[in-house]
């Protein structure tokens, strides 16, 4: 389904040139829940962003990324923007960054939706509603702003909207990190759910391999902008061979 190969990235900012990834090597299956795990600093929200072609202003890359069989590190922007809101969905690092606090939920569904599609305002509605329960929100408070709304509640919706369209591959970035241990466990378990009922794949980000390994089937280790190690969950936490692996597990608390 995703295909990234030989992918390195570097910024170029006043000091020089950062080379941040480094000949990365990735890919998914269709209906996978893949990990990427990796210290903050390691490159992660790079490669994502590299991925779906965002905030790409100082950032040049060498490599290719097919998806669906179609190269895409070199679209035009309008046909990318078309891939990303219908064929692959997000959740950002921060979900306060992609939903407006302070405009109402049903509109920012509705303009995701009208992008893509042509469905009249009944189905619309009623395609919000059904999204919106899927993660445990009351549909009669899509009239609600994000900011009436508590952070897993937020990232629930995010949830939500990425998957709106049905994507094929959702790519979610440390779709947990701000939130307390008992609703990150809430998250994790519904990110899985919804992937695993609408039969999308999905790669998910983040820098606690317990809490993430739970739910995915291969995992990839990423360290100082390299793929480290990857393999199946059961490899990666029975027999890991990178000592930063070996590490990650030891520090389970
Ligand atoms: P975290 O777990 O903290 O989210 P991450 O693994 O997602 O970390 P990235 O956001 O990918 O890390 O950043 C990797 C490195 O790339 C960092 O050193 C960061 O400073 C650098 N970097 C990211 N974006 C840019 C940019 N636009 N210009 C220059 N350097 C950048
Ligand atoms: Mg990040």
């Amino acid at each position: 389904l995703l295909d990234v190969k030989e992918l390195s990235v570097n910024f170029s900012t006043k000091e020089g040139v950062h080379h941040v990834l480094k000949n990365v090597d990735l890919n998914i299956n269709k209906g996978e829940i893949v990990g990427l795990i990796g210290e903050s600093g390691s490159g992660k929200s790079t490669l994502a962003m590299t991925v779906l072609d965002i905030n790409s202003r100082n950032r040049e890359m060498s490599g290719n990324i097919s998806f669906m069989e179609e190269r895409i590190d070199n679209l035009k922007k309008e046909r990318m923007r078309n891939i990303r809101g219908k064929h692959i969905g997000s959740v950002p690092q921060s979900s306060m960054n992609a939903l407006d606090p302070l405009v109402k939920i049903r509109s920012q569904f509705f303009e995701t939706i009208k992008a893509h599609t042509d469905m009249s305002r009944q189905e619309m509605l009623s395609l919000t509603a059904r999204s919106l329960e899927m993660v445990g929100i009351d549909p009669l408070r899509m009239n609600s702003c994000p900011y009436e709304f508590s952070g897993g509640q937020r990232q629930r919706i995010m949830i939500a909207l990425s998957m709106l369209l049905s994507p094929e591959l959702i790519i979610a970035d440390e779709p947990t990190t701000a939130l307390d241990a008992t609703v990150q466990l809430k998250i994790t378990t519904l990110l899985k759910d919804v992937v695993q009922q609408k039969n999308t794949s999905m790669l998910v980000i983040s820098h606690d391999l317990h809490t993430i390994s739970r739910i995915c089937d291969r995992i990839y280790i990423m360290y100082a902008g390299r793929i480290v190690e990857t393999g199946t969950r059961d490899e990666i936490l029975n027999d890991p061979v990178h000592p930063y692996t070996q590490k990650l597990l030891a520090s389970r608390l």
